[in-house]
């Protein structure tokens, strides 16, 4: 149970921003039965490091590694269902108090549970292209190829190899991540939930802003910089929370 006054000071940080944006990590999946992208040591990812096989070096150098050891873990997250927290975000934009979500997430789940703007700093579970002609295609068309054998999956259209719209180490970022940037920047208060922030290049986008809060298990870097810290699960804080701005 999160102390009622730290719910009241978020409710009127969240009254006083004309414009509020929210940044996901982690955090905000492991509800939903994701495990933390980046901990090899949560049981699925014990034998092999995810991010070793899911990097451009290993998809450039070494395509069948990367859809023999990477690709999985990546399939693992088409399944998961949008938790409490996905739900009170989506809700909290449809009613306008906030303007959008930046996620470091690519499991799909904010858009799942309803929310309509969402920046997918790290990409996404949707879709894949080409890394030759750069053509679109939707995840299931490169799991289905590969699910019949065909390790690396190529094109059709020009046998280029195939790969996922996620972004990996050694990848640029993203043009969402721009426009993050310009959103944030633009905003009065930014609520990160779920994120230690320590993964760039998300941990830049708190300096962007001129109030804080940060909702999360354990501190993060900004901690001290922040209007807010409320330590807790994502899921029943925001329950909390928009419970309260309704009640206004
Ligand atoms: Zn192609």
């Amino acid at each position: 149970m999160v102390e009622k006054y730290y719910i009241e000071k978020a409710i009127k940080l969240i009254k006083e921003s004309r414009k509020t944006f929210v940044l996901t990590g982690a955090g905000v999946s492991t509800e939903s039965g994701i495990p933390d992208f980046r901990s090899p040591q949560t049981g699925l990812w014990e034998k092999v490091d995810p991010m070793e096989a899911l990097s451009t070096t290993v998809l450039y150098n070494n395509p069948r590694k990367f859809y023999k050891e990477g690709f999985k873990m990546l399939l693992g997250m088409t399944g998961a269902e949008p938790n409490k927290a996905h739900l009170a975000l989506a809700e909290m934009e449809r009613k306008g108090y906030i303007k959008g979500i930046v996620t470091q997430n690519i499991d799909n789940l904010h858009q799942k549970a309803g929310s309509k703007y969402v920046l997918e700093v790290h990409g996404n579970t949707r879709e894949g292209s080409c890394l030759n002609c750069k053509n679109k295609v939707k995840l299931d068309v490169i799991n289905n190829k590969v699910n019949k054998g065909e390790i690396p999956p190529r094109c059709d259209a020009c046998g280029g190899i195939l790969r996922p719209d996620v972004v990996f180490f050694g990848d640029m970022l993203p043009e969402d991540f721009s426009i993050a940037q310009e959103e944030v920047g633009t905003s009065d208060l930014l609520i990160v939930v779920g994120s230690s922030l320590v993964v760039s290049p998300v941990n830049y986008l708190p300096q962007l802003v001129k109030k804080l809060i940060i909702i999360n298990i354990g501190s993060t870097p900004f901690d001290r910089r922040a209007d807010l810290c409320i330590q807790g699960k994502a899921g029943e804080v925001l329950d909390e929370i928009l419970k309260g701005l309704d009640k206004e």
